[in-house]
């Protein structure tokens, strides 16, 4: 099955969920290891993001930014003011 290009200059009203998935999930394989957040912390992050009142479909209200990808980056830290990862 051929591959669907990602568009990286659509809106998201134009792409469906599992191409945003996709994208995401493309951009977190993009980090390279040493930037990467290992499992477990991502996990806990990504768990404090589920009981906050922030998330929104998998992104923060805090940034905009897709939640998954951001606890991906090792030095990323929660958007909060009060840091809710730290
Ligand atoms: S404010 Fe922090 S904990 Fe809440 S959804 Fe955003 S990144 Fe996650």
């Amino acid at each position: 099955m051929e591959q669907k290009k990602i568009c990286y200059r659509c809106l998201l009203e134009d792409m469906d969920e599992n191409e945003i998935k996709n994208k995401v999930q493309e951009l977190i394989y993009g980090i390279p290891e040493d930037e990467k957040t290992d499992e477990e912390e991502y996990r806990r992050r990504l768990d404090i993001c589920k009981s906050c009142d922030s998330l929104i479909s998998g992104t923060c209200k805090k940034c905009g930014c897709y939640v998954e990808l951001r606890a991906a980056g090792r030095k990323r830290t929660c958007p909060d003011t009060e840091n809710r990862w730290g």
